[in-house]
């Protein structure tokens, strides 16, 4: 059995909107004051406040008459989100994030309902607190028989609101197949396959961000504080989401193409944060669509019995030449093709840079992770195997 997310957008009535409203307010006041706390006690003291120590802290702010309004609402959000908070810690620690931000109120924000803080009856979910069910638009079924362990309540910066439920479903593996993949973040396009496909952006993505930047500019220009920043704000995030919507789709898409069509795909595991510094790359893979495309290929393979091989991001794909492997000083982004100076075999840069991810994810695959690809003095090849793993995973 595996965890899925179905998500949906819902139109909450007026009672219900001004409680979730007021939910989300508290559960953003729990998470920001245990962060400063936590913040605090460790710059000041070098004291670590985990997650246990935080939530007797919410008992007692609770019986306060100054934070009584937090027992409005339900207690289940308000304890999630100082479990969301440990997380971000561990996180943090282990090196794969950085430190935990304050929310602020006009991102929106989200709240977690576990089994006790909800009901599922005939098809329809009724959040603690509220008697109405959630005008959900259901714009796909649940599986047959399937009940939400888990649901979350999200408001985006856009206003939009959204439900995704977590549901306990059987996926059945895909029938073998011989293909193999090799994959490799374009300079030009988005990506490019070892077969020497170039895949783009979705139509009309440039025209997208044109307006992006023209909703941005008129922010910019509007007074701080007034009416008319605040409607500039909507509108910014209103084109923003539209260009997260499609993007997302679009990765969708792809991935799960990439995973029905092949038995094994390789991919580089690049750092998306020194990527995006790099302009020209920027605009292919900016708001770490790389790691989102990594991430839905991680589950996708997981869940339909295929394997993704992660190959270290210091491995000189684009200098090495993939017929002699001959390895280049330099490959500057704006050369496109180039001629191997050792066997005189002519490439397209980013093919061949997919197809050398292929090979050494393949030499790793079947020797082991310790192996280092031939001729190159400075490669660690890394794999990972995603499988075997529950993991939370939106479809
Ligand atoms: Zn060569």
């Amino acid at each position: 059995m595996t965890l899925k997310a179905f998500s949906y957008r819902f139109y909450p009535t007026p009672e219900q909107e001004s409680l979730l409203r007021r939910t989300l307010g508290c559960t953003r006041l729990v998470y920001n004051r245990a962060l400063a706390i936590r913040t605090e006690a460790w710059y000041k003291e070098q004291k670590r406040v985990g997650y246990a120590e935080t939530s007797s802290m919410l008992t007692e702010w609770k019986k306060t008459e100054e934070l009584d309004f937090l027992n409005k609402v339900s207690c289940v959000p308000l304890q999630q989100c100082l479990r969301h908070l440990q997380t971000a810690y561990t996180n943090f620690f282990d090196g794969r994030a950085k430190y935990p931000n304050f929310k602020k109120k006009r991102n929106g924000g989200s709240a977690e309902f576990t089994k006790s803080a909800f009901k599922f009856k005939d098809g329809q979910v009724y959040l603690a607190k509220s008697t109405q069910a959630l005008p959900i638009r259901w714009s796909r079924t649940l599986p047959d028989g399937a009940t939400p362990s888990t649901l979350s309540v999200k408001l985006a910066p856009s206003g939009r609101w959204s439900v995704s439920l977590l549901v306990d479903v059987e996926i059945e593996a895909l029938p073998r197949t011989d293909n193999q993949v090799g994959i490799d973040l374009g300079v030009t396009s988005l990506l490019t396959l070892s077969t020497g496909e170039k895949i783009g952006n979705p139509k009309g993505f440039k025209a997208k961000y044109s307006k992006l930047r023209r909703a941005q500019k008129s922010l910019s220009r509007k007074q701080k504080g007034s009416n008319n920043r605040y409607k500039a704000r909507l509108k910014v995030a209103k084109v923003y989401q539209e260009i997260t919507d499609a993007r997302k789709d679009n990765l969708h898409k792809l991935t799960t193409r990439l995973v029905r069509e092949n038995q094994t795909i390789a991919v580089e595991d690049l750092a998306v944060k020194n990527m995006v510094k790099n302009r020209k790359l920027a605009l292919a893979i900016s708001d770490a669509s790389w790691g989102e495309l990594v991430r839905q290929l991680d589950y996708k393979c997981d869940w339909y019995g295929r394997s993704l091989i992660k190959i270290d991001r210091w491995f000189p794909s684009s200098k090495r030449c993939g017929n002699c492997g001959h390895i280049v000083e330099k490959m500057p982004l704006n050369i496109r093709e180039w001629d191997c100076p050792q066997c005189g075999t002519h490439h397209d840069r980013d093919i061949n840079a997919a197809k050398n991810i292929l090979a050494a994810g393949l030499a790793v695959s079947v020797c082991g992770a310790t192996v280092r690809p031939e001729q190159s003095k400075s490669v660690k090849a890394g794999a990972k195997s995603p499988r075997g793993r529950k993991q939370k995973a939106k479809s």
